[in-house]
């Protein structure tokens, strides 16, 4: 019998499903298109670099992930320097970014003799390039939270919450109508469920929205952060997640769609275009700060790293090698300049209260 995961590609498995089951959520449509076992965009192949679709903050320099690692030694200090506690990140992508932080962090003594690393990642290739480059560390791939141990939890995330899948909402006179994959006249379109949601669902800020005004939820990551929250409020320590993103629940359509370095039609070939949303860190913080945790102000990425000491990270690397001092300026560039990633990109930390994350505003 062939199976019939080899003979249709994810595109005809998907418009299989609409025409025989009726048009599908957002979030069902980013689901299939980024994590289907097989041909889902993360399970599939390496999106990460100048090959593939974009380039992340660790893969533009090795100072992104020294200077967290920075950050993490500080905690893990404040914290007293447990001789127990677990390093979980998520959405690792090549483990660059581990690798880095690792190299400052396991400095300190008494860090790597303390250290479980646990590495939470849905894609068997960068799996297998995680374990190429953090061997040494011994690290655990998690399937879940609860495979976190006990002791004190440091979580780190980059661009991991913007790849989580969201549900659209549009206001109509009659209420908030969730917005659709159907297909129309053979061809995928977005519309709207002719039903409205109960409007007690919705955030108590976008109560008052105007007609057509379309909202973005992501439950997943809500869900997400408000299971580590509770770990972290029981257990000491704290939660890292760097990502493009807004403070507070706001409306607007952010869903995109990347592919080889442009931007690209959401609809058009699943499985083979990046898809992703701006990550709403008002809701990312009421959740831990629901679990008990305090939360900073958020940072932008520009402030966070410049407060972390890249500027000082950049030269010293810039004096030990003069031959890529320009490559230097330009990857900092690239990482702190506000019309570059610097404003973009936020940092966000939630964490035990009493402790002081470095980076945040003093
Ligand atoms: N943090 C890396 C990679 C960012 S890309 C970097 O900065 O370079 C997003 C990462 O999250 C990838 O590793 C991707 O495979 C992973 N990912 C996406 N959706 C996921 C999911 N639902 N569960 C677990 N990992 C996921």
């Amino acid at each position: 019998m062939p199976n019939v995961n080899t003979i249709l590609t994810l595109e005809e498995q998907i418009d299989l499903q609409i025409r025989t089951s009726g048009p599908i959520s957002v979030a069902t449509y980013m689901g299939l298109c980024l994590t289907h076992p097989s041909k889902g965009y993360y399970r599939a192949g390496d999106p990460i670099g100048a090959a593939g679709d974009f380039v992340t903050a660790p893969e533009i320099s090795q100072m992104f992930g020294e200077l967290v690692g920075f950050f993490l030694v500080n905690l893990w200090q404040q914290m007293g320097e447990p001789k127990a506690f677990t390093l979980l990140e998520l959405g690792p992508g090549r483990g660059t970014l581990m690798a880095d932080v690792l190299r400052v962090a396991c400095r300190a003594p008494g860090f790597r003799d303390g250290l479980d690393l646990r590495l939470f990642e849905t894609s068997p290739v960068l799996v297998a390039q995680q374990r190429a480059k953090l061997e040494s560390y011994d690290p655990q791939w998690v399937e879940s939270f609860e495979q976190v141990g006990d002791g004190p939890l440091l979580v780190v995330a980059n661009e991991f919450f913007d790849a989580l899948p969201i549900r659209q909402f549009v206001r109509k006179p009659d209420g908030w109508h969730e917005r659709l994959v159907g297909l129309v006249d053979g061809r995928r379109a977005f519309g709207l469920s002719p039903t409205p949601i109960p409007p007690e669902t919705m955030p108590a800020a976008v109560a008052d929205a105007a007609p057509d005004t379309l909202i973005e939820v992501c439950f997943a990551g809500a869900e997400i952060m408000s299971r580590l929250a509770k770990i972290v409020a029981r257990q000491g320590g704290s939660i890292l997640a760097i990502d493009y993103g807004y403070p507070a629940t706001r409306t607007g359509e952010t869903l995109q769609g990347v592919r080889r370095h442009a931007y690209a039609d959401v609809l058009e070939n699943p499985g083979d275009t990046d898809l992703s949303a701006h990550v709403d860190f008002g809701t990312l913080a009421a959740a831990a700060r629901g679990a008990g945790l305090a939360v900073q102000p958020l940072a932008t990425q520009g402030q966070f790293l410049t407060r972390l000491g890249i500027a000082e990270r950049a030269r010293a690397l810039a004096g030990a090698n003069p031959g890529a001092a320009d490559a230097i300026r330009a990857a900092q560039d690239r990482l702190v300049g506000t019309d570059q990633m610097g404003e973009l990109f936020k940092a966000f930390c939630a964490h035990s209260p009493g402790l002081v994350p470095a980076g945040f505003a003093p």
